[in-house]
């Protein structure tokens, strides 16, 4: 699939908002919201059509930094806000965004039943192992010997969170990994994800080069999945744990996963419940 924009009524551009984003430079969260941009171009998603939900974060701001409908929430909650949103508007194109911490520490629990519950949304976690707008503390996805916080000098000694691996046996029905410092790629990803009917998760490798700086390492160290993406979630894990974690594109995808049906296609109609509980 080529994701290339040109002739296009929308252009990446037209997607993003007016607010400059007040990101580091070098942060890879730039790239991501073009790769974002970029997907929603190809699929000439009308802007009143689409809407990002966010949590707290440097890489929750992205909601600010796009013309589409957007929520910047609470922390942890951005997937419980999308789910509602999604619930009440189907036809609408949710897409969620946040980072490693707001994800898979304050709203791991919302992560883990999202993923089971399959709701056709995109969720992008930009994953930079650390949490970067309060200056640096170590996340779920943090080595456990990363010594440069002072409140772990240590290291946290706990092992990360593998994202991938929790959304595979928590039950997400698309699971890929991209990288910010292949923007072109990524969007590919995320035009599939958009495309997925169901919940598709997209891990973004997103360095921080402020309180992770090694990070930059890691365009040398991505590398594509040694497959083609499975619909058996065995060969996924297996797959996952021969190839790594700086393994890229998409892992799993299967659309004949049951997703969870909108109020408005099960026979209970919003206003038989608004009758029930009348006062
Ligand atoms: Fe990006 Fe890190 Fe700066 Fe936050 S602190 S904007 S994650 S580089
Ligand atoms: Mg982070």
């Amino acid at each position: 699939m080529d994701t290339a924009t040109a002739g296009l009524a929308l252009k990446p551009k037209d997607y993003k908002s007016d607010i400059k984003p007040v990101w580091c430079p070098g942060c890879g969260d730039f790239a991501v919201l073009n790769a974002i941009t970029k997907a929603l171009a190809f699929k000439e998603l009308p802007r009143e059509e689409v809407a990002m939900i966010t949590g707290i974060g440097c890489s929750s701001r992205i909601a600010a930094y796009t013309s589409v409908y957007g929520f910047h929430g609470v922390h942890g909650r951005a997937l419980a806000v999308a789910a509602g949103l999604k619930a009440a508007r189907p036809e609408l194109t949710v897409l969620v965004a946040g980072g490693d911490g707001d994800g898979l520490s304050i709203g791991g629990n919302h992560f883990i039943h999202a993923c089971r519950r399959n709701m056709d949304l995109t969720y992008v976690i930009m994953d930079n192992e650390v949490y970067g707008m309060t200056k640096g503390q170590a996340s779920p996805t943090t080595a456990a010997d990363w010594t440069r916080s002072k409140l772990t000098p240590h290291g946290t000694g706990i092992r990360p969170f593998q994202p991938a691996a929790m959304a595979l046996t928590a039950g997400a029905s698309f699971v890929a990994r991209g990288f910010s410092g292949d923007p072109n790629g990524l969007a590919k990803i995320l035009v599939e994800a958009i495309e997925h009917p169901g919940f598709s998760f997209v891990q973004v490798l997103s360095p921080c080069l402020t309180f992770r700086p090694e990070q930059k390492e890691w365009k040398g160290a991505v590398q594509p999945f040694a497959g083609e993406a499975t619909d058996d979630p065995v060969v996924a894990a297996a797959r996952l744990q021969a190839d790594g974690p700086m393994a890229t594109g998409i892992l799993y995808r299967n659309p004949g996963y049951p997703a969870y049906r909108p109020v408005s296609e099960v026979s209970a109609r919003v206003e038989d419940y608004e009758e029930e509980f009348a006062l």
